[in-house]
C-alpha cells in the first residue's frame, strides 16, 4: 500500500481503534490490507482496540496467522502500560494461544497500529521491520546458529528500535521456543510455540523503529500514579521484585520455609534500583549483575528451575534461566523436560548446572531428544490452590497462564472479594484455597477482568494490587485503563462484559476434545460453576447482556441449591490465653519477623493485626492490607488465636 494512502487511513482512523492491519507474506513481497468490521459486534471490539481488535483479526485470518496488538492504555502512554499482546496457534497442537510481552516495542508499535496480523510465509528468514510501513530485511548468513544475544546485538546495530527475536530453538523447530526481547534485561514471551510459529513463516524477528508515543499526561494518568503509590501490595512487589510471592507460597504450605528464605535472599543480590515498564511508579523488575550479563529474573521461572532440578543454590536457577534465554526456550517448560530427563538418567547434584547447558545444546542439535508436546503443562506448574489449578485448566490463553492468577481467591480480604464479585454472593469456603466452593465464580471473574485488561495493555499486576487493596473500585479502574467511549455509564461492568466476550471468542477458536481429567471429582464442583457462568450461547455478541445472563444463571442456581446462599461458616474455637509467633519473610514486614505476642482471652486474628499496627505505626497501612495465614490456611479476621501457632503475614500479588 502507498504510504500516503496509509497515512490518510491512519488520519481517518486516528486513535479510534480502527487501525487493524493484515500483512500477507508472499515470498519476499508484503501485501497490506486494512481490516474493516463486518458486523456491529465486530465494530465494537475493533473500536476497543488492542487484543480485542487482535481477536477479530485472529478470527478473520488464516490459522497460521500471528497477531500483535497494543491497547488504548499503551497508545495513551499510561504509566507502566507497555504490553504487546500476541495471539497465535501452537504449531504443534493447533491450540489458540495468547500472551503478553512487556517492553518499549509496544509504545513504538502503538504509534501506527492497534493490531497487526502476519500471515503467509517469506522465502528466506527475515526481520520484519515496522517503520511507518512494514518491510522485511533478510538475516545475514549463519544467523540461525547465533545465540539470542548475538541476534539481538546485530538487529539493534543494524536497525535500532525495540522488538523481539527468535532464538536457535525456534530455528531448530522446538515447539516450546519463545521470543526474547532485544534489550537487556531480557524478557521472554510466548509459551506455546510463538517462536516456532514465526520461524515457520520465516520471520526471525520483529522490530519497531517508529518513535515511541508520547504519554498523554491527563487526569487518568495522574490518578493512576497516585493510586499505585498508595497501594501496599504494589509497594511490596516493588520491594520483592516478584520474589515476595515466595512468602505467600510458604504461607500456603506450598514451599518449605528454608527454600522461601533462600529465594527471598536472592533479592538482596539484585541491584538496589529496580527496573520497570515505562513510567511505572512501583517498578518491580530485578536486575542481577551476573558475570556474563545484566540479567532479569522473576520468581516463577527461577524457583521452578531451582526446585524441579534440585540445584545446589537458587542462584544456579538464574544461570539455568540464562541458558534457556540464550536459546529462546520457555524456561518453565524446559524445567519440566529436564526434570523428566533426570528421572531417566540421574546426574550428580553438583554436576547439574553444567549438565543443563549441555542438555539444552543437545536439544538444538537433536530436537527429538527434547520430546514431543507436553500434556497439561500449565496445570503441572500450579501449586496447591484449587482456584489457580482451575484457572490454568480453563484459561483461554492456552499454555500461558492467566496474566493475573485468580488473586481474589488467594490474597484479597473477604470483604474486598465480596464487594468485587457482587452481585454474585460469596459462598462458604470460597476463600479456603483447598475448598472447591466458589472457585468457579472467582476464576470466571478474574479471567474476564484479565482478558479485558490485557486488551487495554495496562499492567494487570498493578490493577490486581489496586483492586485487592481497595485503592480503586472496578469503575475507577475501567475509567483509567479503557478507551473513554467504549464502556458506557457503568464502565466496571463494561470491562467485565468485554472480557467475557473475549473469553467466548477464544473458546470458539479452541475447538477440541474435552480432557478426561476434567472429570476428577474434586474439580467437578468448580468446573460446573465456571461453565455455568460462561454459558454456551451467543449472549456474548451483546457483552452486557451476556454478563447479566451469567449473573442470573448463577444466582438462580445458588437459590435452588441452598435456598439462598449458605451462611459463611467461621470456625471459632474457644478463646484462651497464650503466645503466638509472627513470621514475615518478605521485605515489607522485615522488622516483625520472629516477634511474638502474649494474647489474652478473646483475642482474634484481627486483634493480632491491631497489636502489630500499634507497636509499628509506620506499617499500619500495609498491615491493614495484609492477610494472615497459619498451617497453610488463611485465617479469618474473627478467628480466635491458637496458643503456640505461627502466623504468617503475607502482602503479595499472585503471578510473576
Ligand atoms: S508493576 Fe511491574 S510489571 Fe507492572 S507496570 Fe510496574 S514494572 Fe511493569
Amino acid at each position: 500500500m502507498e504510504r500516503d494512502a496509509r497515512a490518510a487511513i491512519l488520519r481517518a482512523g486516528g486513535m479510534s481503534g480502527q487501525r487493524a492491519l493484515v500483512v500477507k507474506l508472499r515470498g519476499q513481497r508484503l501485501v497490506h490490507a486494512w481490516h474493516a468490521a463486518q458486523a456491529p459486534w465486530e465494530e465494537r471490539l475493533l473500536r476497543f482496540g488492542g487484543a480485542a481488535a487482535g481477536r477479530i483479526l485472529a478470527a478473520r485470518c488464516s490459522e497460521d496467522a500471528v497477531v500483535l496488538a497494543a491497547g488504548d492504555a499503551v497508545a495513551r502512554g499510561l504509566p507502566g502500560a507497555e504490553r504487546t499482546s500476541f495471539l497465535w496457534r501452537d504449531p504443534a497442537t493447533g491450540r489458540p494461544q495468547q500472551a503478553q510481552g512487556g517492553g518499549l516495542f509496544a509504545r513504538r508499535f502503538a504509534r501506527h497500529h492497534d493490531a497487526l496480523a502476519i500471515e503467509g510465509r517469506l522465502d528466506q528468514p527475515s526481520v520484519l521491520v515496522l517503520d511507518g510501513g512494514v518491510d522485511a530485511l533478510p538475516t545475514p548468513p549463519g544467523f540461525a546458529a547465533w545465540s539470542v544475544s548475538a541476534r539481538a546485538q546485530w538487529i539493534v546495530d543494524e536497525l535500532g528500535g525495540d522488538g523481539w527475536t527468535t532464538g536457535p530453538a525456534a530455528d531448530a523447530g522446538l515447539h516450546f521456543a519463545t521470543l526474547m526481547s532485544l534489550r537487556e534485561p531480557r524478557g521472554s514471551v510466548g509459551r506455546g510455540g510463538l517462536g516456532a510459529a514465526l520461524a515457520r513463516a520465516n520471520v526471525a524477528a520483529i522490530v519497531a523503529r517508529d518513535a515511541p508515543i508520547e504519554p498523554l499526561v491527563d487526569e487518568r494518568f495522574r490518578d493512576w500514579i497516585a493510586a499505585c503509590r498508595a497501594s501496599p501490595r504494589l509497594a511490596a512487589r516493588a520491594l520483592g521484585g516478584t520474589f515476595e510471592a515466595a512468602d505467600a507460597a510458604q504461607a500456603r504450605g506450598e514451599l518449605p520455609l528454608d527454600e522461601a528464605r533462600a529465594l527471598l535472599a536472592l533479592v538482596d543480590e539484585a541491584r538496589a534500583a529496580r527496573h520497570g515498564c515505562a513510567g511505572c511508579p512501583t517498578p518491580c523488575g530485578l536486575v542481577f549483575d551476573r558475570p556474563h550479563a545484566r540479567q532479569g529474573g522473576r520468581y516463577g521461572a527461577v524457583h521452578l528451575l531451582a526446585s524441579r532440578l534440585v540445584l545446589d543454590a537458587e542462584v544456579d536457577g538464574l544461570d539455568a534461566l540464562r541458558a534457556c534465554d540464550e536459546l529462546g526456550l520457555d524456561a518453565k517448560e524446559a524445567a519440566l523436560r529436564l526434570e523428566a530427563r533426570l528421572a531417566e538418567a540421574p546426574v550428580e547434584r553438583s554436576a547439574r548446572a553444567s549438565w543443563i547447558a549441555r542438555e539444552l545444546a543437545a536439544w538444538i542439535e537433536h530436537p527429538r531428544r527434547a520430546g514431543g508436546p507436553l500434556e497439561r503443562v500449565v496445570e503441572r506448574l500450579a501449586g496447591g490452590s484449587l482456584a489457580t489449578r482451575l484457572a490454568l485448566r480453563v484459561s483461554t490463553r492456552g499454555s500461558d497462564p492467566m496474566r493475573v492468577q485468580p488473586f481474589l481467591a488467594d490474597l484479597a480480604s473477604e470483604g474486598r472479594v465480596a464487594e468485587l464479585l457482587a452481585p454474585l454472593e460469596l459462598p462458604a469456603g470460597a476463600l479456603d484455597p483447598r475448598d472447591p466452593r466458589g472457585k468457579g465464580r472467582i476464576v470466571w471473574w478474574c479471567e474476564n477482568l484479565a482478558l479485558a485488561l490485557d486488551a487495554t495493555g495496562a499492567c494487570a499486576f498493578s490493577a490486581a494490587g489496586l483492586l485487592a487493596d481497595g485503592i480503586v473500585d472496578l469503575d475507577d479502574l475501567a475509567r483509567m485503563v479503557a478507551p473513554r467511549a467504549a464502556l458506557g455509564a457503568a464502565p466496571g461492568r463494561g470491562l467485565l462484559a468485554l472480557g467475557g466476550a473475549l473469553a467466548a471468542m477464544a473458546r470458539l477458536a479452541a475447538r477440541g476434545p474435552r480432557s478426561r481429567a476434567e472429570d476428577a471429582p474434586e474439580e467437578r464442583v468448580m468446573l460446573e460453576e465456571y461453565r455455568r457462568l460462561r454459558g454456551e450461547g451467543l449472549d456474548w455478541l451483546d457483552p452486557e447482556w451476556g454478563l447479566e445472563m451469567a449473573w442470573r444463571r448463577q444466582a438462580e442456581h445458588d437459590e435452588v441449591e441452598s435456598g439462598g446462599v449458605a451462611p459463611r461458616l467461621v470456625d471459632v474455637p474457644r478463646p484462651t490465653h497464650g503466645v503466638v509467633r509472627v513470621r514475615a519473610l518478605g521485605a515489607s514486614f522485615a522488622g516483625l519477623d520472629g516477634t511474638s505476642w502474649n494474647f489474652g482471652e478473646g483475642d482474634t486474628a484481627q486483634a493480632l493485626i491491631e497489636h502489630l499496627a500499634g507497636s509499628s505505626p509506620a506499617l499500619k497501612t500495609q498491615l491493614e492490607s495484609a492477610s494472615l495465614w497459619s498451617g497453610g490456611r488463611r485465617v479469618p479476621p474473627g478467628e480466635a488465636l491458637r496458643h503456640g501457632a505461627n502466623y504468617d503475614l503475607v502482602l503479595a500479588l499472585s503471578g510473576g
